[in-house]
């Protein structure tokens, strides 16, 4: 049997490891050290550590002891989502999240369900700000807010810094997921302004199951840590660190984050060039997110009658690796809410798939994409329109 050969264009699920990732990866597995030992072996460990918290720290713009390791984004974000975050002072009483953050968020959160409140999304794919301001002047207490940078399915980017100004200025905290944002635009708190980021390693070539929850002010901390036991990362994720994944992260985070303006201009003109291409070849495309800023790398479409799951498939068999416009964790596809927040019909967000490139890919690539998905849906649609024997 002849292997197809393979085009992966599914980075906002998961990028390839960066070669500098797998090889600093490496070197680290090989030593054997705790970084809680005292001999030598173990401070080796403790100094990869306290090197990739500093890296973290220096490209999102917080201090070093405001970054805590974890395994990743979803851990991130069970462990800030919880009204035990503060600074000692007010206690946070409400959580206003929006409509379309990811689950790690909607589902990981620690409130109760009467003290939370969903932020509706624009039709372009933003959060509401109005919606926002008028949540937070109802909510009677102090608001914990949950906005993501930029959206994993339609890559729309959220006005997060205008969120910031409107939480602040009622005394509530801001945490930013952002995870799709991280190494592809900028993405630091000067920036953002939030209180605290969630990042994950993998989303920009380094290993799956390390990020971070990264806080602006070290006076910031969770109150009820979700994992306890020897006291590790200041007390608020216990267990051995895993010192391979943490500098692999550091590592990763360092190029993505200093090639990200050079990479998003190139991106930009891939995902450009494939809309166009598409759209030119169906009038009927729906792009979605089409009228906001968007993340470089991210295009979702649909073509209306068309399932997602079919041509995800067809299209895999033909070699090219991208997703259906929903996460779909468990490998079948689920309606997206993100979709649904943004008024699409569910006979077209049924369509929806997700195209996101990323480093490798080339304009060969894009070209031999959007001709194979051409062939494709020619090919359905004449079998669909032949007469059945
Ligand atoms: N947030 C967003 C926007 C994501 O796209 C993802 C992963 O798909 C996550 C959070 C979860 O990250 P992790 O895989 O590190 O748990």
């Amino acid at each position: 049997m002849t292997r197809v050969d393979r085009t992966y264009l599914d980075y906002n699920a998961s990028a390839p490891l960066r070669p500098r990732a797998r090889e600093v990866m490496l070197a680290c597995l090989d030593r054997p050290g705790n970084a809680s030992s005292v001999h030598a072996e173990g401070r080796e460990a403790r100094a990869l550590i306290e090197s990739a918290r500093a890296t973290i720290a220096e490209l999102t713009g917080a201090s070093p002891r405001g970054v805590i390791f974890t395994s990743g984004a979803t851990e991130a974000a069970n462990l800030a989502l919880s009204p035990s975050l503060g600074d000692g002072g007010t206690a946070v009483e409400w959580l206003l999240a929006g409509a379309g953050e990811h689950p790690c968020v909607l589902a990981g959160h620690r409130f109760p369900p009467e003290r939370t409140r969903t932020i509706p999304l624009t039709a372009r794919g933003c959060v509401d700000l109005a919606e926002l301001g008028r949540l937070l002047a109802g909510a009677p207490g102090c608001c914990l807010v949950a906005i993501q940078a930029a959206n994993n399915e339609t890559g729309v980017l959220q006005p997060v810094a205008e969120a910031a100004g409107l939480v602040h200025a009622r005394g509530g905290l801001l945490v930013c997921d952002a995870v799709q944002a991280a190494g592809r635009v900028a993405c630091d708190f000067a920036t953002l302004g939030a209180d605290a980021l969630l990042l994950s390693a993998h989303k920009f070539g380094g290993p799956r199951g390390a990020g971070a929850l990264v806080f602006r002010s070290a006076a910031l901390h969770v109150g009820e840590p979700l994992i306890r036991g020897g006291g590790q990362e200041a007390g608020a994720r216990a267990g051995t660190e895993n010192v391979a994944a943490i500098a692999g992260f550091a590592a990763a985070a360092r190029e993505a984050f200093e090639e990200a303006d050079a990479e998003g201009q190139r991106l930009a003109a891939l995902r450009d060039r494939l809309e166009t291409t598409l759209a030119g070849a169906f009038a009927d495309l729906v792009v979605f997110g089409a009228g906001a800023g968007r993340l470089p790398n991210t295009s979702s479409f649909a073509l209306p009658g068309f399932s997602a799951e079919t041509l995800l498939i067809a299209l895999d068999l033909a070699g090219f690796a991208i997703s259906s416009g929903s996460a779909c964790s468990s490998g079948k596809v689920a309606a997206s809410h993100v979709l649904a927040a943004m008024g699409v019909a569910p006979e077209i967000a049924r369509g929806a798939l997700r195209v996101s490139p990323g480093r490798a890919t080339t304009e060969n690539d894009v070209e031999r994409f959007c001709a194979t998905f051409e062939k494709t849906v020619r090919n359905m649609r004449a079998r669909r329109a032949r007469p059945v024997a």
